[in-house]
């Protein structure tokens, strides 16, 4: 007699079973045993589906033979079992062979199993697997059988889903085992998301891991090659503060601070010194100790201790270096791709002043600042969720190419001569910078403005190699985010002083900070917002705090003394939060007057168009407004309700949507009606197909990424003005997106 009430109930208990068992194979080798015993069923089988090779795996049977196990895999759609699967359906058949489903898959010793039930294990929509059943007897299933089954492996669904995860986490901690190294072998290429720009190719190291500085070696060291080290690594630590410091003035303010304060502290070599002198070796007192320091960081609560892991390990993996006489002043990082769960933006700074070779983000959040900083720092960066790459053995070749998204482990030499000839090619057309033209013209001679969007001062140097107008967009933000506590107004007043001067009389347009959506700061713990696109984000973050814009608005009122002075809000909703905001500026101005500050008493105050409502008050704020600039990026955000940075719905962003293109083409209109500059900053300026457009509709100024200028003069130049006009009055007569799409041909 079947017994399906207790098989249900058994089932259920398999959740406890499960921490017991060892692997996932040994858990669902139970799961099928008990099964095929309480449905009094010859066959059962699990099959697991491997999303990477869209294929089902054998992975626990009771009653086929035992060597099929890990060998038998079918295609999804192949067979009964295939199928089920396929259509995430239940099949249930009397006699297998009879199926025009039926495949026989040799070697097993199935044929002589008749009846077969197949039901798919889901979580969602998702494919977890199969859980099949086959008896000699014809029809030996019925309809409870299967709503039984599928109650099963439903069950089965999470347990095994966790169960796949439980032991990707469990190898990951304890190193290799076989299964991780089969996941490993199938990671040749991977297609992620493009981060910072550039080719970059190392060995990989896994950042944050400190496998290197478990590393022991039979110690032939001493206490006094140990206090070398020491002395050395802080020696190394201040060098490489100094030169963040000469290179990255705004931003680097103490990136090595955390390093440096430990490495001094008495109680971290103290305790290390204690250990040595109680007969351990160095390297393991190095060990013992940075281990202790970062568990300590690891179960804070404080979420700044937290990122304090980070450094107190790579300061353990310098001191290994130096004890084994290795390390340069870069040592960490040179010419590795590292491969990282999480990086903050302090991170990146230090990561790329170590001479990386690149850097591949496993993503879980948001990463998009993280992208722009790598791009600044041209750091060549991909994006991807394979959390796979972080069990890669740490001396495998990468290369990386951050323009396509895309990763290779252990690349061929055929890609990897592929990529030298690309790598020349680029060098090459980097002196194309030198060649830009002072301005850039329409074939037919009209004038054509092109700015540069920055966010670190070292990028001013690239913006006027490429000869850029001005700056259109400086993301002041960025020396924010990545410090550890907010810049004084001293420390902003220097940092925009320098911009203004550096761009020696170009107009630079200085947008306040636009912190939340994806930008948010480690040491101002914010809302904790659902949704933070749509929540405290950009002038009202800066209208709630509003200390901290007073002290922006001196800063940059100062910076801007007897020079020229744009000032720009972001994100601006209303007309009244336009007024309010600029009130606040003035009252600032007011405040400074009195206080004998010098400062520009009379900012050029401008608002960046970015939300649908502002499109709807357009008018109104080019009535107010000295200038106006488009965020064409957030535009296309907030009018179509698609996060920008949500991989898994970047099919929607669709910047040639007719409502982007009408909002685009009114906020131009209204521009040129009040007679008020307008500028383009977005990524959309520097799409061939979309330029034409641009200018069609009477976008005479755009601002792109510096290294964008010189392509963009060349897509300039080959655009006919009265053929763009033309062009744009018929697109907005579209209605469709296929349309557009069909007319830009994207
Ligand atoms: C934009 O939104 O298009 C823009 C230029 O600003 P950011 O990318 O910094 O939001
Ligand atoms: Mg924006």
């Amino acid at each position: 007699m079947k017994d399906r009430v207790d098989l249900i109930c058994s089932i259920g208990e398999l959740a406890g079973l499960f921490e017991k068992a060892t692997t996932l194979e040994n858990f669902l080798q139970t799961a099928v045993s008990i099964v095929a015993y309480h449905m009094r069923a010859a066959v059962c089988s699990v099959y697991l589906y491997d999303e990477k090779k869209n294929d089902l795996v054998l992975t626990a049977n009771q009653g086929l033979r035992r060597e099929s196990v890990g060998q038998v895999r079918l295609q999804l759609g192949e067979g009964i079992t295939g199928t089920a699967v396929k259509e995430l359906r239940p099949i249930r058949v009397g006699v297998a062979q009879l199926s025009p489903l039926w495949k026989a898959v040799p070697g097993i010793d199935e044929e002589k199993y008749k009846a077969f039930l197949a039901v798919p294990i889901l979580r969602g929509l998702t494919r977890i697997g199969a859980l099949v059943l086959q008896d000699p007897v014809a029809d030996y299933f019925d309809d409870n059988d299967t709503r039984a089954l599928q109650a099963i492996a439903a069950q089965l669904a999470s347990v095994v889903e966790n169960a796949k995860l439980l032991m990707t986490l469990g190898k990951h901690q304890h190193g290799e085992t076989a299964g991780a190294q089969q996941t490993l072998e199938t990671l040749k290429f991977i297609r992620g998301q493009p981060g910072g720009n550039g080719v970059g190719i190392g060995r990989a190291m896994i950042f944050g891991s400190l496998d290197e500085t478990g590393k022991e070696t039979p110690c032939k060291f001493t206490r006094r090659d140990f206090e070398h080290a020491l002395a050395a690594t802080e020696k190394q630590l201040e060098a490489l503060q100094v030169g963040m410091e000469e290179r990255l003035a705004d931003v680097a303010s103490l990136i090595f601070s955390a390093h440096i304060l430990m490495i001094k502290d008495p109680k971290f070599s103290g305790a290390m010194l204690a250990l040595i002198d109680s007969g351990q070796t160095p390297p393991s007192a190095i060990t013992r100790i940075v281990d202790q320091y970062s568990r300590l960081f690891a179960n804070s609560k404080n979420p700044r201790l937290r990122e304090k892991q980070q450094d107190v390990k790579d300061l353990g993996r310098r001191l290994l270096k130096n004890l084994h006489g290795g390390a340069d002043d870069d040592a960490d990082f040179h010419g590795r791709i590292l491969i990282a769960a999480e990086v903050l933006p302090s991170d990146v700074l230090r990561i790329s002043a170590q001479k990386t070779e690149g850097l591949v983000l496993i993503s879980g959040g948001a990463t998009s600042h993280i992208a722009i900083l790598a791009r600044s720092l041209q750091l060549p960066m991909v994006i991807t969720e394979n959390k796979a790459l972080l069990l890669l053995h740490e001396d495998s070749e990468v290369l990386i190419d951050g323009d396509q998204g895309t990763i290779y482990v252990s690349p061929s030499e055929e890609v990897q001569a592929q990529y030298r000839v690309l790598m020349k090619a680029s060098r090459e057309a980097e002196n194309i910078a030198d060649k830009t033209p002072d301005v850039a013209k329409t074939s037919d001679g009209v004038m054509i403005e092109i700015f540069a969007n920055i966010n670190l001062l070292s990028e001013i140097k690239l913006a006027k190699r490429y000869k850029a107008s001005g700056i259109g967009l400086y993301r002041s933000e960025f020396p924010f985010i990545v410090r550890n506590s907010f810049p004084s107004e001293e420390d902003q007043f220097r940092v925009y002083r320098r911009l203004i001067d550096e761009m020696e009389g170009r107009e630079v347009a200085l947008r306040t900070l636009d912190i939340g959506g994806d930008k948010m700061l480690s040491y101002f713990p914010g809302e904790n917002e659902t949704n933070p696109f749509l929540g405290l984000r950009a002038l009202r973050f800066s209208l709630k705090y509003r200390e901290i814009f007073v002290q922006q608005i001196r800063a940059l009122l100062r910076a801007g003394e007897g020079r020229g002075l744009n000032i720009m809000f972001p994100l601006v909703s209303s007309v009244d939060e336009f007024l309010e905001a600029r009130r606040t500026a003035m009252s600032c101005a007011g405040q400074l007057a009195q206080e004998g500050v010098p400062h520009n008493s009379r900012p050029r105050i401008g608002a960046m168009i970015e939300l649908p409502a502002a499109v709807e008050v357009v008018g109104e704020l080019a009535d107010e407004a000295d200038f106006l600039s488009i965020g064409g990026n957030d535009l296309v955000q907030y009018m179509l309700a698609v996060d920008r940075t949500n991989e898994h719905i970047a099919d929607l962003y669709i910047p040639h949507h007719p409502a982007v293109l009408r909002a685009l083409a009114r906020i131009a209109r209204a521009a040129a009606e009040k007679k008020k500059t307008l500028s383009f900053c977005g990524e959309m300026a520097t799409n061939r197909k979309m330029l034409p457009f641009l200018l069609g509709i009477g976008i005479r100024r755009i601002s792109v990424e510096a290294r964008q200028i010189a392509r963009v003069h060349e897509i300039v130049a080959a655009i006919n003005i009265d053929e763009a006009k033309e062009e744009a009055k018929r697109i907005l007569a579209m209605g469709r997106i296929s349309d557009v799409a069909a007319a830009l041909r994207v």
